[in-house]
């Protein structure tokens, strides 16, 4: 049987079995694979920590016919940061899950296994929605779909005006001569808007926390990322929309969540 490392991070897990784990890892070398974590559902595992999601870890991967299996996870980085905020850990899953969707299986893209690595750490200290955000917009980018956000997507005029039409369907803002009557799928955005999410793609990713945005302007973005995304890559992002649903939510409660279940983050993205 042929065995393989893999530098990796857990992007999702999934209840298998009478007690093993589905792992969506994500390598540095070989990008998105699939792995059965054995065993790990029960509570004396020694490998329970390396099959929780997000965890970072060297794993050393059996080679299977149909499915491989975990022999050996070693953590090096379980994020405690992100599983104590409940902002970080929707973030998280949010950059998990656009991944998992974004990538196909057997390719590697170690820019983007470098770019998420850096985002979960960086979720310390940077506002969750800003680096959601901005990991969007660079994951687009990477994967050559980096939306046109200053000139006309289809004639290529330079836009102005306080409000701009932002369209997926035609990879970016679009003037209003090219917009005319046609019912192009989209929507309107204050061109404050625009211009922040043009800072989000060239910041500093290290730097994001000196961009400043107001609570219109967050939401007005992550919605419209999370529109562009679901249409570039024509599937839906649950977590996106718990996001922005506990957003609203918590607009009426005072303080900030509490510790997270972890079973429900897994359990969501455990969804097919
Ligand atoms: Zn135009």
């Amino acid at each position: 049987m042929s065995v393989y490392q893999a530098d990796a991070l857990v992007i999702r897990s999934r209840e298998y079995g009478e007690s093993d784990r589905l792992l969506t890892l994500f390598s540095r070398e070989q990008g998105k694979l699939h792995a059965v974590a054995k065993g790990v559902r029960k509570p004396k595992s020694k490998q329970r920590a390396g099959a929780q999601l997000f965890t970072y870890a060297d794993f050393l991967i059996y080679r299977g016919r149909t499915l491989d299996t975990v022999n050996q996870a070693s953590p090096k980085e379980s994020f405690s940061h992100i599983w104590g905020d409940l902002d970080k850990s929707l973030a998280a899953s949010a950059i998990a899950e656009l991944l998992d969707i974004g990538t196909v299986q057997g390719q590697p893209y170690p820019e983007l296994f470098t770019l998420t690595l850096s985002s979960f750490f960086l979720l310390e200290h940077i506002d969750p929605a800003l680096l959601q955000s901005a990991y969007a917009l660079r994951l687009l980018t990477y994967l050559g779909y980096r939306p046109e956000l200053l000139d006309c997507a289809v004639c290529g005029k330079t836009i102005h005006g306080i409000r701009i039409y932002f369209s997926p369907e035609e990879g970016g803002v679009v003037c209003s001569d090219c917009l005319g009557d046609n019912a192009r799928l989209g929507r309107w955005l204050q061109a404050g808007s625009v211009a922040f999410m043009r800072q989000l793609l060239t910041s500093d990713v290290t730097k994001l926390d000196r961009l400043r945005w107001n609570d219109g302007m967050k939401k007005e973005i992550v919605t419209s990322l999370q529109f562009l995304c679901e249409q570039t890559f024509n599937k839906r992002l649950k977590s996106w929309s718990m996001g922005n649903r506990l957003a609203n939510v918590g607009q009426n409660l005072s303080g900030k969540g509490g510790k997270v279940d972890e079973r429900n983050i897994v359990d969501r993205t455990g969804e097919s």
